[in-house]
């Protein structure tokens, strides 16, 4: 079974999951574990005044090992969506916060 986990345009280009905008950007990672530790990192700002900033996050995976979630932003809607891949037991989990409809 063949999900696609992420809307794109035909030449590959990630799409607003909410409205289907073309202007969006991914800058905010969380990894996580199942024992509670986490790291969020954050990327801001452009060209030269651009910054990446690291911090700690307590939060808890879902799954027996780790958590990786990645936060889609879009300009045209402002809707933050995310997908996170939950690692539990050898298989990794894909969990998006949209439905297929977008
Ligand atoms: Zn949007």
């Amino acid at each position: 079974m063949t999900i696609n986990a992420l809307p794109l345009r035909d030449d590959h280009r990630l799409l607003c999951p909410n409205c289907g905008d073309e202007h969006t950007w991914v800058n905010k990672v969380d990894v996580s574990s199942s024992s509670g530790s986490g790291l969020r990192v954050i990327a801001s700002g452009e060209d030269d005044a651009s910054i990446v900033k690291a911090q700690p996050l307590r939060a808890t995976a879902n799954g027996r090992r780790y958590e990786v979630v990645l936060y889609i932003g879009c300009e045209m809607c402002e809707q933050e969506s995310s997908l996170a891949l939950i690692q539990h037991k050898g298989e990794t989990e894909v969990v998006r916060s949209w439905d297929d409809e977008a």
